[in-house]
């Protein structure tokens, strides 16, 4: 009788195959001689937006009826994991727009709202997601941002912090409440466009990595938008936060992935050109060890990210994996990019090499999308009932 095998995790069908070597030989030729200066100008280089756009990098689940690629989250994942091996600035626009604006109007959108919005993300359109504010991170329901009923739609007033992709955004996911004396009951989605009046991007913050991507204030001051700006139904935002959250956390893994696998990349190339005591460092056993230690470390998150990324594909069961690749991926990143550091030496520690801006990138892993303690929680959940 012929036996029949499940396909190992890791191997990809030949259409994704060809699509994360197309995206990882865009990153190296396009987005690679541009890294070092855009991260000391603290912004994207003129063009590449447009370029991300135009390789179908933005609208990878959009349905092609709707203009975009007709992908899979999956395949979502592999653009992030691709484009952060050469850097993780440009890759969290892709993913910020892709796993939780696209993912949010996708899942809770009218049908009037996605033949509005869905073909503009495909094209041109950056999207951005404002939940966080001053005093509500890791407790996000405790926001403040007000959504006043008028006749005929919401007045939002308040101030949201950390938005990655402000500057450019052209579509702004903004999480109010209608009462706030409802708890988590009263928060609700709206779709804001740039330019709506009330609307203005605010001070943009000095960062320790990432420093390529905008992560702005955003002000919200009497900002009128009319019923058909409610995404989903008034209550219905916290659903709408955590339900695109667990899936947007497998994009950060996807992005400590592609970093970790870059920062290894580097390692192992230095170790065979740099020579002391006569010979490539590499062939010292101990710098050996190193990286066959991170090679290891990266091929158990590449299971983990790839693992919940498929369960999420397949509609099955995936919150628990979610919250695990994405704190063990964070983790991985940042010993492998500290690890990657000292593989240079001193050169390791200079900005005129590569090594140090993987470490500073990948301190964020820990940070956003769930802080390592929020992911814990929810593995706790999960696992003991807590
Ligand atoms: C570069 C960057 C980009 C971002 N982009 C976005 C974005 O696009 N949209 C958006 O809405 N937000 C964004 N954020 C915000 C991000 O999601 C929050 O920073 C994150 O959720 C943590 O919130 P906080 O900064 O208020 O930290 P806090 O919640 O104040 O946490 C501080 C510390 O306390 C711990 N802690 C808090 N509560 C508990 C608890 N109950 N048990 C145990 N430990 C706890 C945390 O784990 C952490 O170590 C971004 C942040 C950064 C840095």
């Amino acid at each position: 009788m012929a036996q029949s095998f499940p396909t190992p995790l890791t191997q990809l069908s030949e259409e994704e195959t060809l699509f994360f070597s197309t995206v990882r030989q865009f990153a190296q030729d396009k987005i690679a001689p541009q890294v070092s200066a855009m991260d000391e100008r603290q912004e994207f280089a003129a063009g590449l937006v447009d370029r991300l756009f135009g390789l179908g990098l933005m609208g990878i689940e959009v349905p092609e009826a709707l203009g975009g690629a007709g992908g899979s989250f999956f395949d979502a994942v592999l653009a992030v994991e691709a484009i952060s091996t050469v850097d993780p600035a440009v890759a969290v626009l892709v993913d910020v727009h892709n796993t939780l604006v696209v993912n949010a109007l996708r899942r809770w959108a009218t049908a009037e709202q996605k033949i509005r919005w869905l073909p503009k993300l495909a094209s041109g359109t950056v999207g951005a997601y404002a939940l966080s504010e001053a005093g509500s991170g890791s407790d996000a329901f405790a926001l403040q941002t007000l959504a006043e009923a008028t006749p005929g739609g919401f007045r939002l007033s308040g101030r949201k912090l950390w938005i990655s992709n402000a500057r450019e955004a052209g579509l702004f996911i903004v999480f109010a409440t209608v009462d706030r004396g409802a708890g988590y009951k009263g928060i609700t989605a709206f779709l804001v466009e740039k330019g709506t009046p009330g609307l203005t991007v605010g001070r943009k913050e000095d960062k320790l990595g990432i420093r390529a991507s905008s992560t702005c204030e955003l002000i919200l001051d009497g900002c009128q938008v009319g019923l058909e700006c409610v995404l989903s139904d008034p209550g219905k935002g916290y659903k709408i936060a955590i339900e695109t959250l667990n899936e947007g956390r497998i994009g950060i893994g996807a992005q400590m992935l592609g970093l970790a696998e870059g920062a290894w990349g580097h390692a192992a190339r230095y170790a065979k050109e740099r020579k002391q005591f006569g010979k490539p460092i590499a062939e010292f056993q101990a710098v050996q060890f190193a990286l066959a230690e991170m090679a290891t470390e990266i091929e158990a998150t590449r299971l983990m990210v790839y693992n919940a990324a498929r369960l999420k594909d397949a509609g099955r069961p995936y919150v628990k994996e979610a919250a695990m690749a994405k704190l063990f991926a964070s983790c991985v990143a940042e010993r492998v990019a500290s690890q990657c550091v000292e593989v240079f030496g001193g050169n390791g520690f200079v900005r005129d090499y590569p090594a140090e801006k993987y470490y500073r990138d990948a301190k964020v892993g820990k940070i956003y999308e769930g802080t390592s303690n929020m992911q814990l929680m929810t593995i706790a959940k999960h696992t003991l009932g807590k």
